[in-house]
């Protein structure tokens, strides 16, 4: 096991993680930017070391530094949360080399998996669904259009190395097709560093559903139930939970099969989600695997019981996987809500500053992660996530309530937050019914794909 592991991160994944070291008896190490000198994650770690200016360049993303600060601290093992270097598999080669453990998958699985070409190409061998479309990068405009007749309008451009629901796009013509692929390329190749882009086939009003994976690194790999990811801003998730009213026994065996022979054709050796979309007559295709512990991992901890954390350490450590599929059973409904800096009613603008007042829902059946507090200055240079709202009850409906009373006890003034909007959701009878698909928030905003 390890002795020491730093955490190249920030906000509440950086809490969750030094809480789970702390439960193993793990001393943690912090890094942090100027921005966050006062941050909770560097007050609760035993150790912290500025690593660089404000901007996620200068600090967080700084492999240099980072390094430098595990040789400093002597630490044997570095967690990256996810965004930042999560799934950087230069980041995750380089910790490789100098003897210090990346609590995530080897480099070659994170730079297959980070390609969804290369990553779709695998999946079809292993004889896995996935959605019709380009089988390598477009080369040429011709190459988009012969993709696009074969498969059918609409189609959707994306980025082969793209992520966060940023590098896509829908057309449903040859015109839009043929500006598409070259906006496409343009900002992949800027956002991303490779310009690579592939067309497939858009599929109708679909919802999101991937499941959890479990494995080790002596064979091992289970996976721990469905979550529903199908209400989206955008292609962001807003809102997940677990299990899907959209998931019944049979499919999730089903399913759950599929994610595991995906992440064994993958060679994979610790947490990662299988991600599929689930059409409307019940057909599944597989359109990614993300090789980091993801935002909304608590609704799979609060229905199977297990710490996806403190199982991810375990797997780096080598340590062999101490469940078996028929030991994970799912009980009750978890749902979970993003709660952003952010404005619904102005386009999402993002409202950083100071929190004059916060006051955390409570009682049964409530988690709440978070690195937020009274008095705490949320600076303008991250992704907006404040804190992950997860309930708990016995059936769908009972977790909707406890949401709706939870929301109702939230306060995080003067912040514009997303409160406002899931409390509008959560009183959707559209969402009470569990009846939706990934385009259901657009259209309750009022947004369309431009
Ligand atoms: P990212 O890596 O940026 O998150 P994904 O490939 O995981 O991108 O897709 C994110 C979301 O975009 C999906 O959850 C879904 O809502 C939408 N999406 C992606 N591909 C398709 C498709 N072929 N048809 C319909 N929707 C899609």
């Amino acid at each position: 096991m390890f002795s020491k592991i730093l955490i190249a991160n920030r906000g509440e994944i950086a809490v969750r993680i030094i809480r789970a070291c702390k439960e193993l008896g793990i001393r943690t190490v912090a890094v942090y930017s100027e921005a966050d000198r006062s941050s909770l994650h560097v007050r609760l770690a035993d150790e912290a070391i500025c690593v660089g200016g404000p901007r996620p360049d200068q600090s967080y993303l700084n492999i240099p530094a980072i390094i430098s600060a595990a040789e400093i601290t002597d630490v044997d093992g570095i967690h990256p949360g996810y965004g930042f270097l999560a799934e950087n598999a230069h980041f995750a080669e380089i910790c490789e080399s100098c003897n210090v453990t990346f609590v995530g998958p080897t480099s070659k699985a994170i730079g297959l998996l980070g390609d969804k070409l290369a990553a779709k190409d695998v999946m079809r061998k292993a004889g896995i669904p996935i959605i019709p479309g380009s089988l390598a990068a477009v080369k040429n405009k011709e190459d988009a259009l012969q993709t696009a007749r074969r498969v059918g309008y609409p189609v959707i451009v994306k980025a082969a190395a793209g992520g966060g629901g940023r590098g896509m796009r829908i057309c449903h013509n040859d015109v839009r097709l043929v500006s598409a692929l070259m906006i496409c390329q343009s900002e992949a190749e800027a956002s991303f560093g490779k310009g690579d882009v592939f067309v497939e086939k858009y599929l109708q009003q679909p919802r999101h559903i991937e499941f959890q994976i479990l494995a080790d690194k002596h064979g091992h790999t289970i996976h721990l139930g469905e979550r529903d990811c199908t209400i989206q801003r955008r292609h962001q998730k807003l809102i997940e939970e677990s299990p899907s009213p959209a998931v019944d026994s049979k499919l999730r065996r089903k399913m759950g099969d599929m994610a595991v022979r995906a992440a064994k054709a993958a060679g994979y050796t610790t947490v990662g989600t299988v991600e599929f979309l689930l059409d409307r007559d019940g057909n599944f295709y597989f359109i990614e695997m993300n090789t980091r512990i993801q935002v909304e991992h608590p609704v799979t901890e609060t229905v199977t019981g297990i710490d996806l954390i403190k199982e991810q350490i375990r797997a780096a450590a080598g340590e062999p996987l101490r469940l078996k599929q028929e030991d994970v059973t799912l009980s009750g409904w978890a749902i979970e809500c993003r709660i952003n800096a952010a404005d619904p009613s102005n386009g999402f603008s993002p409202s950083p500053g100071r929190i004059t007042m916060y006051h955390e829902p409570g009682g049964p059946g409530i988690r709440v992660d978070t690195h937020i507090f009274g008095g705490y200055e949320v600076p303008p240079y991250y992704d907006s996530l404040l804190a992950k709202l997860i309930v708990r009850g016995q059936t769908r409906q009972e977790a909707i309530r406890v949401m709706q009373r939870a929301l109702e006890e939230f306060f995080i003034e003067p912040l514009r937050t997303t409160i406002p909007l899931h409390k509008q959701i959560f009183s959707d009878p559209a969402f009470w019914r569990g009846q939706f698909s990934t385009d259901y928030l657009d259209q309750l905003l009022g947004e369309r794909e431009a």
